[in-house]
């Protein structure tokens, strides 16, 4: 497996800050998934499009024949446009909207993943005055922990998504009494950036116990979806640039005991992309502090905003310079203290014009972009376009 790779001649004409992507390092991130997934029978994997909605990045997901998780209306209309079948779409999200409904019925979407009875009452009846019915599964609570970032957990019951466990054969039952929905499956996601297959297990074993319950109340269920939340290695980027998906699926394999029948659907977003990008960055000034020197880029937190929301790291590389390493403080130019990239960091010597990598920026890098501070949001090029031979 390769690493992504840095054409430095080329690259040195774009100008910055913008994203780069390899388009190698993506292919063979897809290829390890559909090899690693075709030792299953029913399992499905759909992208995680709010981890980048790139349209050529969405184009090389599509043609590769995964299926698209969607979280807005816009993200339908995005995986729409780059070929996604509506059939492989799924919605899941805590507050769709009218038209965001209507837009997925109009697509006759695969599923929608519902979160709250209100939410069900109107795909109901969105559904009946489309004079369609709905597949709907039911997003639910699994209070299961991820060892992950407190912003990142998402299965726990303090946090806002899903239905509590408490309530699933309620709404199961409500669902099955109204015409225009269709009662399809369980879903779950208990958060992102999950490196312990541990975290996982758990959820398989929540799952099994739903599945019991379920079982002897005679509910019968089509299909399970057990989220995303596969992590990537921030910290050592070249070396593990394609995510170890042979592990993670044999985790569910071994852990989540499907029905006769029953199809397993994984969310990836992270895990498909994040290691294919990455920032580019020039160097505006070096700056020497009282005790320490800063490298100023001209990407900020506007660009890249993950280290300054989450404390993520992110790798870091001068492919200007090879001169001996100092000590830096990479850091935007943005009016917040918090743009920061990271704090004493060992680069080649650094000077004004030098062209800094931020590595495995290819997810909620580019989409979570924004204008703050009136400044362009960052252009994206790609390897096959800037290297032609
Ligand atoms: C964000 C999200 C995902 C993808 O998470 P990753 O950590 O990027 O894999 C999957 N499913 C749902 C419901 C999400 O909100």
């Amino acid at each position: 497996m390769s690493a992504i790779s840095f054409p430095t001649k080329q690259l040195n004409s774009l100008s910055t800050p913008c994203y780069f992507y390899d388009m190698v390092v993506l292919e063979q991130t897809l290829a390890t998934i559909k090899r690693e997934v075709a030792a299953y029978k029913n399992y499905e994997v759909h992208y995680a499009v709010k981890a980048n909605a790139n349209p050529r990045i969405l184009r090389a997901i599509s043609a590769a024949g995964l299926g698209a998780d969607c979280v807005s209306g816009g993200e339908i209309r995005a995986a729409i446009e780059a070929g996604f079948p509506g059939s492989k779409v799924v919605f899941a999200g805590v507050g769709k909207a009218d038209w965001e409904i209507r837009l997925g019925l109009e697509h006759d979407i695969c599923c929608f993943n519902v979160e709250s009875v209100p939410e069900l009452e109107v795909i109901n009846q969105l559904a009946a005055e489309a004079d369609k019915v709905a597949r709907v599964a039911f997003r639910i609570n699994p209070d299961v922990g991820a060892h992950t970032h407190a912003n990142i957990t998402t299965g726990l019951a303090e946090n806002k998504f899903g239905i509590s466990m408490r309530d699933m054969e309620y709404v199961i039952q409500l669902a099955k009494q109204m015409e225009h929905v269709h009662f399809v499956g369980l879903h779950f996601h208990i958060g992102s950036q999950i490196l312990e297959m541990d975290d996982f297990v758990a959820l398989s074993h929540r799952v099994n116990e739903l599945q019991e319950q379920l079982e002897t109340a005679g509910v019968k269920v089509e299909s399970i979806n057990v989220g995303g939340g596969l992590g990537i290695d921030y910290q050592q980027p070249t070396l593990h640039p394609v995510p170890n998906f042979a592990d993670y699926f044999a985790t569910y394999a071994n852990n989540l005991k499907l029905r006769p029948g029953q199809s397993l659907h994984f969310e990836l977003g992270r895990s498909i992309v994040g290691q294919c990008g990455a920032l580019l960055s020039r160097v505006l000034y070096v700056k020497q502090g009282t005790n320490k020197q800063f490298a100023i880029l001209d990407a900020g937190m506007t660009d890249l905003i993950r280290p300054a929301l989450y404390q993520a790291h992110h790798s870091i590389l001068n492919l200007t310079s090879e001169e001996p390493a100092q000590t830096y403080d990479v850091v935007g130019p943005i009016c917040e203290s918090s743009d920061v990239f990271a704090k004493g960091v060992m680069l080649p010597a650094a000077k004004r014009g030098d062209l800094f990598a931020l590595l495995s920026a290819g997810a909620y890098g580019e989409i979570m972009a924004s204008k703050y501070n009136c400044r362009s949001l960052p252009q994206a090029y790609y390897s096959d376009e800037i290297v032609k031979d």
